[in-house]
């Protein structure tokens, strides 16, 4: 069972609420680029080797400089983050632009920068051409239906919107092959928070397969191969870390055996992880504001499920620790909740921790990814700081947190003086 700690003490973060009030998340780039290094050893075996940070996962640029920083790309989904990439400075193929239902001024966005365009569907072929034409290179979205097994998050693949069915696949690229596209990337993304190695092994023997297969029926070349996101963390204390390094060579078993074995032309390998990337080495901290005891007993902190809304929304297990009681037992039992008028406004439910008292520091763990960017301005709450902590301990603001009038920015308030009703 692993122990889940956090990289700062009681004293220090203490300290921090001086310069930083809570709540707020923040990041540790020591623990961001070991994983990141970890993840690159695991698949130097493949020269090409590239992993596109999803940067739905945690969209702030300073944590994007640092991923560009250890050879990262980005994965976009959408305009904003495509210029979030631009103004850190990936561009180019160094950008996947994996969308769907996307609208026209999104393909232009990322043909003008230069990104692989993965397309999710047989229609936006012509869609694309006819709206800002096509790119050299194209990537398709593979999604294999009932042939792959889904697991919870993202549920089976057969029920999923994402990606073209097999035959559209084989349709797709025979008609950007007669169209002229001699440059070609495939992909899929099945899985979400997934543990277990052997779900992406599988993955990567049906892409592998794929890619013989079309490519003998076709007459076309791959460059890569993308397998998707979706590698999952140990958000519980007894959950066993993805070993990156049995991944990394598990696939490359298979890549020998299926794409040189074959005497297919070698390709690179490509991930787009989001999650597991900055998910562990971010944290949520807020204060204790409450305590209460009715039918049950509850901890009500100043952070809310605008902050972190997994727990809300999927049930998600997010670990917690009070600062300075690491060592104590934990024989308190509690719901640990926000502000929102709303009962799934709760990070724990049930959960035993050691002895909270008003004004404690509690820390939310695993927060470093889909936490600040799922954040939302329900009951008019505002969304947090985002703050780093250096490799030399130094901690600097990323992000400030949101004012009140950011969140009236959107509104005529002069104009209401003169709405007469
Ligand atoms: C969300 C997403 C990812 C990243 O998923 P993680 O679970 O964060 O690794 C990658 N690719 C696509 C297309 C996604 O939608």
């Amino acid at each position: 069972m692993a122990e889940k700690k956090i990289p700062l003490t009681r004293e220090q973060l203490e300290a921090l609420t001086e310069r930083f009030p809570t709540p707020f998340h923040i990041y540790d780039e020591t623990g961001i680029r070991e994983n990141a290094r970890r993840l690159k050893v695991a698949f130097a075996w493949n020269p090409g080797f590239k992993e596109y940070f999803a940067v739905k996962a945690a969209p702030n640029p300073y944590l994007m400089k640092i991923l560009k920083s250890e050879g990262f790309g980005s994965d976009c989904s959408s305009f904003g983050e495509l210029l979030l990439s631009e103004k850190v400075g990936v561009v180019g193929e160094d950008i996947i632009f994996t969308s769907n239902d996307t609208p026209a001024y999104e393909y232009a966005k990322a043909k003008e920068l230069g990104a692989i365009i993965n397309l999710d569907d047989i229609s936006h072929i012509q869609y694309l051409e006819d709206h800002v034409g096509l790119p050299e290179l194209v990537c398709c979205r593979y999604n294999p239906g009932p042939l792959k097994a889904g697991n919870a998050i993202i549920g089976h693949p057969e029920e999923a919107k994402y990606g073209f069915t097999r035959e559209q696949l084989f349709e797709g690229y025979r008609i950007l092959r007669d169209k002229g596209i001699k440059r070609f990337g495939l992909h899929t993304m099945v899985a979400s928070n997934e543990l277990d190695v052997t779900y992406f092994l599988e993955t990567a023997q049906m892409l592998f397969d794929l890619v013989g297969e079309l490519t003998a029926e076709l007459g076309i070349e791959f460059e890569f191969v993308n397998l998707g996101g979706g590698i999952g963390i140990p958000y519980k204390p007894e959950d066993e870390a993805v070993d990156l390094a049995a991944l990394g060579e598990g696939v490359r078993k298979l890549y020998e055996e299926l794409i040189i074995g074959r005497g297919i032309t070698p390709l690179d390998i490509r991930l787009e992880c989001g999650r597991m990337i900055t998910g562990p080495y971010g944290y949520l901290v807020g204060r204790v504001l409450h305590k209460k005891h009715t039918y049950k007993q509850y901890v009500g902190l100043d952070a809310c499920m605008a902050n972190l809304m997994r727990p809300g929304m999927y049930g998600a297990y997010h670990h917690i620790t009070v600062a300075g009681k690491e060592n104590e037992p934990s024989d308190f039992v509690c719901d640990v909740t926000g502000s929102l008028c709303e009962n799934n406004d709760k990070f724990a439910i049930d959960r035993a921790i050691p002895q909270v008292d008003v004004d404690d520091l509690v820390v939310i763990h695993d927060a470093g990814a889909h936490g600040h960017s799922m954040g939302f301005n329900y009951n008019a709450k505002l969304r947090s700081a985002e703050l780093l902590l250096r490799e030399d301990g130094d901690v600097i603001q990323i992000r400030r947190a949101e004012t009140i009038e950011d969140h009236f920015a959107t509104l005529d308030l002069d104009g209401l003086k003169s709405f007469g009703v």
